[in-house]
């Protein structure tokens, strides 16, 4: 038996996002139907309905989300109803080469459900990220559930699902900070934010957050940075060099996705630094013309990171428990809760950047 619901979905390129009746199937084997209680509005999100993702309209949007298990399909053991779980993009597959190598973060065979969510009229929806949790229940994989401690706010604990793990993870596991070092942060939304609050975890001894906006920068004080540099009106490279014995820093968080920022981030770095690229490119955009020689003679570590490099089933539940004590500040990247009407009015208010996060709340 199917079940309506109501969830928000970009039907065309550009267009407004809408509040469509969608249609959820039973959860076949291996699959999980979720009610959904809270989930946070992405950049990604708003890439979809600009088309910058694929061409796979109509999407149905969300992806950042945690609620509470409703139905489980045959074969299912990891997750029971009435669990409490944030969903997540990387249901590790177990059997790819990436897992067989023992370093399943890198899982290059993700699972999602494998029925199709659809419009009344049966047109298939194509969910965000293989999860599309701005609507009251969605269908996943039961791998994309991650049990985590109930007495978190959803609003909150289902931040982990994208941006928030990802900046965590460039920091912690890609960039590998640690205690004593310097971090630099380029970029301070969501992403970079939750890159800053790693570093203090870690216990950086100089957390440096950059951005253009001085709102941007007084919020990542917040979050532990001990010192910024405004880029609208700093030489960015020579501030973080002052900061930093002359040197630069250990690690160079890009949480912007922009050829001059990478730039800056790698003049930036110390010797043997490392430079993490987490903000997203456009296709358009070309790697900064480095010369080889810089990059040969400076040494260290030039590398990407998707979803911070996080295994869910490790990360989801460490970070609530942390969040729960008090040492990691998960609910203020919280900006606002909003209803599942307002995600259209959200995307403006990201794009103005007034909020680290719009939570839609169910
Ligand atoms: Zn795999
Ligand atoms: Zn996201």
């Amino acid at each position: 038996m199917t079940q309506e619901v109501r969830g928000v979905v970009a039907m065309g390129k550009g267009n407004p996002v809408t509040v469509e009746t969608i249609v959820i199937p039973d959860p076949g084997p291996g699959e999980a139907v979720v009610q959904v209680q809270a989930c946070g509005v992405c950049h990604t999100d708003l890439h979809y309905r600009e088309g910058g993702i694929n061409d796979d309209f109509p999407f149905l949007l969300g992806h950042e989300a945690a609620g509470i298990v409703e139905s489980v399909g045959a074969g299912v053991t990891s997750v029971a109803p009435g669990d409490f779980v944030v969903l997540n993009w990387r249901a590790v597959c177990g059997e790819c080469r990436a897992c067989a190598k023992g370093k399943p973060w890198y899982c290059f065979n993700t699972h999602n459900a494998t029925q199709k969510m659809t419009l009344r009229d049966a047109t298939v929806l194509s969910p965000a990220l293989g999860i599309g949790a701005f609507a009251e229940k969605t269908l996943v994989a039961a791998g994309q559930c991650t049990k985590v401690d109930p007495a978190a706010d959803p609003a909150a604990a289902g931040l982990l699902g994208c941006g928030v793990m990802a900046g965590f993870g460039a920091a912690t596991y890609t960039g590998g900070i640690s205690r004593g070092e310097s971090l630099a942060v380029f970029g301070c939304g969501g992403v970079g934010n939750a890159a800053i609050a790693a570093g203090k975890l870690a216990g950086a001894a100089t957390i440096i957050a950059i951005d253009l906006d001085a709102r941007k920068l007084a919020i990542a004080q917040e979050f532990g940075a001990t010192h910024t540099v405004n880029a609208a009106t700093e030489n960015v490279i020579e501030a973080i060099q002052a900061l930093t014995l002359g040197n630069g820093a250990d690690v160079c968080i890009e949480a912007v996705g922009n050829p001059k920022v990478l730039e800056q981030a790698f003049y930036a770095r110390d010797l043997a630094g490392t430079v993490v690229q987490v903000g997203v490119p456009t296709p358009d955009m070309q790697f900064p013309a480095i010369p080889m020689i810089d990059f040969f003679g400076r040494g260290g570590a030039l590398k990407s990171s998707w979803y911070g490099d996080c295994l869910p089933s490790r990360d989801f539940p460490m970070l609530v428990d942390l969040f729960l004590q008090g040492r990691f500040p998960l609910d203020k990247f919280v900006s606002e809760t909003i209803a599942l009407d307002e995600v259209e009015a959200a995307f403006h208010k990201m794009e103005r950047g007034e909020v680290l996060r719009s939570v839609v709340v169910l």
